[in-house]
């Protein structure tokens, strides 16, 4: 490899490791994408001057139709529509390895007719990883689908179990290592690629299946570090040293932010992958309609607000929904000038992808310091006079403390309910993404403000300027 493409090469990996370090902070974040969109292309166009590339034809063609329809992606996105994005790029990601896995054995072989075994013997490493690469770039490229389907509402998102499942998969997983010790033994046994690519593609699509909606930020974050992992594998295959660098770093940043999903919803990560938890759950309907709420209107909830001295808010994925951001800080803004305290609470997986309240409330610039982790306020909930939830449920739902068969047991949730009064800003009685009713709205100390979230703040603002 020639110095100049090292030196390249060294500092687009550099920039990738900076650009980690500043996503690691809301306040740097912005700077740290720029970095890492740096990195991409100090490497992207060093790959290109090096490699003997004869004709630039289709790489320019792929670039305008991928970089065309990526860029019109991301920019009509809807912000919770983001995990399905991220989903849908991590598929692509584990299926464009496999693509170049898949051609560099073609490469390799001397001939793109592969009955006709031409090429000299090839290093066992490079066998090694290229069955390793094919296989978990196919595992992400199906199991995102899968991922994609349910959190789009093509597929439905509760577990689906059958008899033997985790057996069915293991025994998938153990054919396709034995297959590819078969062909690291003989790699003119192409055909052999193709089925564990084939095994491969099925054991993506049966080990995301069993895993229900709700724990699909996990899926996705341990996908994207399969992504990451199947990359690497790619530039050990091409003995490309930034594609190993920025490949184990998206495997190895992807596992931990699994990891830490994992600790929030105080589950393994064993537990989220094989327990099919929320299967056959079903809300109860009924219990919705045979108890009362106390229904409060948006004069009595300005009232009670101005005379609090001290308010939690906890936003929730209404809130994006309602793109209510904007007038929750005005409101936020009215109150402290009364000389409210007023605080946000922000749980881990409180709307639909991680950070996601973070990223909304930076949106309308609320100041970092009034942002609090679920670990840092929820202590403080029993000497506040308001929780506000906006648009949140799942993640204050009681439920999850006690209900063993509800899908959300075993998560922490914020202290919500031990506010000396809470209040609850939401459309009706419907439950939250995992589908479990919230015992929380029939409390007698919590008063139910019906509506969109932006309407809802829109008049509270009003009435607070009043
Ligand atoms: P939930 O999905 O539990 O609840 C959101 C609530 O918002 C709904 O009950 C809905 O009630 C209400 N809502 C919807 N639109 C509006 C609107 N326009 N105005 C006011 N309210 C509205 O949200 P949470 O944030 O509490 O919990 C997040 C859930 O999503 C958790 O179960 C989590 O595991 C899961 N998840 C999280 C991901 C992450 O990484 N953060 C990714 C994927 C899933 P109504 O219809 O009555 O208005």
């Amino acid at each position: 490899m020639n110095i100049a493409l090292s030196i390249a090469y060294l500092v687009a990996s550099v920039c990738f490791i900076l650009g980690l370090k500043l996503l690691s902070s809301p306040t740097t974040a912005r700077r740290g994408n720029i970095y890492g969109a740096l990195g991409m292309l100090i490497a992207v166009i060093a790959t290109l001057t090096d490699r003997q590339i004869v004709d630039f034809t289709y790489i320019i063609v792929g670039l305008i139709i991928g970089g065309g329809i990526g860029l019109l992606m991301a920019v009509r996105v809807e912000m919770t529509s983001m995990p399905q994005m991220v989903g849908l790029l991590n598929g692509f990601g584990g299926g464009a390895s496999t693509l170049v896995a898949f051609a560099e054995y073609i490469r390799l072989s001397g001939s793109a007719d592969l009955t006709v075994w031409q090429a000299g013997p090839i290093n066992l490493d490079v066998l090694i990883t290229l069955v390793f690469g094919l296989l978990i770039g196919t595992v992400t490229f199906t199991g995102s689908g899968v991922a994609f389907a349910k959190l789009q509402g093509i597929m439905k998102s509760a577990p689906v179990l059958f008899s033997f499942q985790k057996q069915l998969n293991l025994l998938i997983l153990v054919a396709s290592l034995i297959l590819g010790g078969l062909f690291v033994v003989d790699p003119s046994q192409w055909y052999l690629l193709l089925i564990i690519i084939g095994l491969s593609a099925i054991l993506g699509v049966t080990s995301v299946i069993p895993i229900g909606g709700a724990d699909m930020p996990v899926v996705i974050s341990l996908l994207n570090s399969y992504s990451g992992l199947a990359a690497a594998m790619t530039g050990f295959i091409l003995s490309n040293n930034v594609l190993i660098i920025a490949g184990t770093l998206v495997g190895t940043s992807g596992i931990i932010l699994t990891q830490i999903m994992c600790t929030a919803m105080n589950r393994s990560l064993a537990n989220v992958l094989f327990a099919g938890v929320g299967a056959d759950y079903e809300a109860s309907e009924e219990t919705a309609e045979q108890r009362t709420v106390i229904r409060y209107t948006p004069e009595d909830t300005a009232y009670m607000l101005e005379n609090a001295q001290s308010v939690i808010i906890i936003p929730g994925y209404g809130l994006a929904v309602a793109q209510a951001q904007h007038i929750l800080h005005e409101v936020t803004k009215l109150l402290m000038e009364r000389g409210i305290s007023v605080r946000y609470a922000i749980h881990p997986v409180a709307g639909r992808m991680p950070g996601h309240m973070n990223v909304l409330l930076a949106e309308a610039n609320v100041p970092y310091d009034l942002l609090l982790e679920m670990d840092q306020i929820n202590d403080d909930f029993q000497n506040t006079d308001i929780s506000l939830i906006i648009g949140a449920n799942d993640v204050v739902n009681p439920a999850a403390r006690y209900k063993k068969s509800s899908p959300l047991y075993g998560m922490p949730i914020l202290n919500a309910d031990k506010a000396r009064t809470v209040m609850v800003c939401k459309r009706s009685l419907n439950p939250g993404f995992a589908g479990e009713d919230n015992e929380l709205f029939y409390d007698k100390k919590t008063m139910m403000v019906f509506g969109d979230a932006k309407a809802t703040l829109t008049n509270l603002a009003h009435l607070l300027k009043k």
